[in-house]
């Protein structure tokens, strides 16, 4: 594992917000050996260093279960090294990587190899995410059990959408008692086609082959009916971007077709449409795509209502090469991890439509209790993973200062409010006044 600072420190003075325990209240918060050590009111003695944070947020350290680390097999568009700085930077310390790498990341050995790579190179705590199927290419399912025995917290089909019934009830099957869900990527390819943005008013302008909105609640239906003999089926429904997608897993779950279905998107689903394609173009071009302004607001009020517990980024770096194809030949996808903060700070918190609490929910515990991971928590004893925001701090979004190797961002120049300030792992912080520690032992 990485190093631990085995340096005592308290961060003093802040506001500590941990949903898992319903704690929101000024205290102190200390540090040592890795671990937390305390949270008491503040203005008792420190332990060890004192570290004023004043006006800030002291939370668990941010959880982002869809990141697309490229590592191996893309490199030039993102590493593990990367990747991680990324995280850090954006306020994550735990993120889960997608197994569409060459090669996929469908085997233990290839499992266990990232992890070396990982133990090395990583600024932050990544877990590996299993592909479904052999060399996803989607003939045969990969071994579950093996993957999951190796360290994969669970499996997923994300970039190689299942698209067989069957094979889908053979999925959750496979899956079924060992507590965690699968993670769907939902496309009906015979309804997405070749569209490369949503089928509407703007592929029509533009004349690109549109994506049928459909798509996405039509697989729904399909995985709906796969988990109809399926004792305790657990789904977890990745980047949902369509209002009717929304309304229909709310049915799903009143019928208690899932033992339980859990929703998550991603900022730009609440904060686009499919018109950023004008502004933006390839940067903008995303999978699912970005939907029309009816399913931007019912995914903000899904997100709103809890009807959506996790927001992810669906971080997916591509080169400024590969995005400088056009709309039909650039791949799909936009990085997420420095932007997702403050987009979701500016667009949920600043609009008065959640709490901060309710917001860190959805990026702390509710993720790590999706997945079964040992973070998402402020609690002594806990291992400090901590994040400190200024959820008041005015930035502009620049691309060349990402720390990830990709640019493709449709929100470039933008105004938010709200950043991570500081990034605590294992008791070090990797992160600190925006900036990346360089010093920092992994
Ligand atoms: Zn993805």
């Amino acid at each position: 594992m990485h190093q631990q600072n085995t340096q005592a420190f308290t961060l003093t003075g802040g506001r500590v917000i941990d949903p898992a325990s319903g704690r929101d209240e000024l205290a102190d918060v200390a540090v040592a050996e890795g671990k937390v050590a305390w949270i008491r009111p503040s203005g008792g003695g420190p332990l060890g260093e004192k570290v004023p944070v004043d006006g800030l947020v002291v939370c668990p350290g941010l959880i982002d279960i869809h990141v697309h680390l490229r590592q191996p097999g893309f490199e030039h568009k993102e590493t593990v090294a990367t990747g991680t700085q990324a995280a850090v930077a954006g306020g994550f310390t735990t993120i889960c990587c997608m197994p569409n790498t060459n090669p996929p990341l469908d085997r233990p050995q290839r499992i266990t190899r990232l992890q070396q790579t990982i133990k090395k190179q990583a600024w932050c705590n990544v877990y590996i995410l299993g592909a479904a199927t052999v060399g996803n290419q989607r003939r045969e399912l990969a071994d579950f059990g093996a993957l999951l025995e190796t360290g994969c917290p669970s499996i997923t089909d994300d970039a190689m959408p299942l698209q067989s019934t069957k094979q889908m009830q053979e999925a959750l099957q496979k899956l079924a008692g060992t507590g965690r869900p699968f993670m769907a990527h939902l496309e009906d390819e015979e309804l997405s086609g070749d569209g490369v943005i949503n089928a509407g008013a703007v592929s029509q302008q533009l004349q690109v082959p549109g994506q049928d909105s459909l798509s996405e609640v039509a697989a729904l239906r399909r995985w709906a009916q796969a988990a109809n003999s399926v004792k305790q089926a657990r789904l977890h429904l990745l980047h949902v971007s369509t209002a009717q997608t929304v309304a229909e897993a709310k049915t799903l779950r009143t019928d208690n077709i899932f033992s339980r279905l859990t929703l998550e998107t991603a900022p730009h689903y609440f904060c686009l449409t499919e018109e950023a394609v004008l502004e933006s173009g390839a940067d903008a071009k995303v999978n699912p795509p970005l939907r029309t302004e009816h399913d931007r607001k019912a995914i903000l009020q899904a997100v709103i209502d809890g009807d959506i517990q996790i927001i992810a980024t669906d971080h997916a770096p591509h080169t400024p090469q590969e995005k400088a194809q056009g709309l039909i030949d650039a791949p799909p996808g936009l990085v997420g991890l420095e932007t997702c903060l403050g987009l979701i700070l500016t667009h949920l918190f600043h609009t008065g439509h959640l709490s901060l609490s309710d917001i860190l929910a959805k990026m702390t515990y509710n993720p790590a209790r999706l997945l079964g991971l040992p973070a998402g928590t402020l609690k002594s004893g806990a291992p400090a993973d901590i994040t400190i925001i200024d959820p008041y701090k005015q930035w502009v979004v620049d691309p060349d200062r990402f720390y990830s190797k990709g640019r493709n961002t449709p929100f470039s120049a933008q105004n938010l409010t709200g950043q991570a300030w500081g990034t605590i792992r294992g008791g070090q912080f990797l992160m600190q006044e925006g900036k990346l520690r360089k010093d920092a032992k992994l």
